[in-house]
């Protein structure tokens, strides 16, 4: 069924707890955690307790849940003291997106470029 955990799932694992990640918000909807390879100072994942590939997706049938999400980032950001930030979500294998569970990337504590690689 739409948006049920996928057993293959690696951010399915993260929320069950099978698979460690540095946790650090959790509401009902949503899941916060430092990205295990960060590309800046802060980096940090946000992503919807339910599955669904891609934020696109995630969108277009969770309306709630992806403003959930959105101000999720917004608060984790200001919890990290990020005066600036970029948020991406990197949708299909051809933008970098590498786990198929929509999610959004904090991006934080050193200057950006634009536009991105
Ligand atoms: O946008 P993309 O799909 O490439 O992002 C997936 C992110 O998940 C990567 O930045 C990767 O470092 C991160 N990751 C993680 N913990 C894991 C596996 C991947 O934070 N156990």
């Amino acid at each position: 069924m739409a948006g049920e955990a996928q057993a293959d799932c690696l951010f399915c694992k993260i929320i069950a707890g099978e698979v460690p990640a540095t946790v650090v918000r959790e509401t009902d909807t949503t899941y916060a955690f430092r990205d295990i390879n960060p590309q800046a100072p802060t980096h940090i994942l946000v992503i919807p307790k339910v599955h669904y590939r891609d934020a696109a997706t995630l969108a277009a049938v969770e309306p709630q849940i992806t403003a959930d999400l959105l101000r999720e980032a917004g608060e984790v950001a200001a919890d990290e003291k990020l005066e600036s930030y970029r948020l991406v979500f990197n949708t299909g294998s051809g933008a970098g997106q590498t786990v198929f569970h929509a999610h959004a990337h904090i991006l934080g504590g050193r200057g950006m470029q634009w536009p991105p690689g």
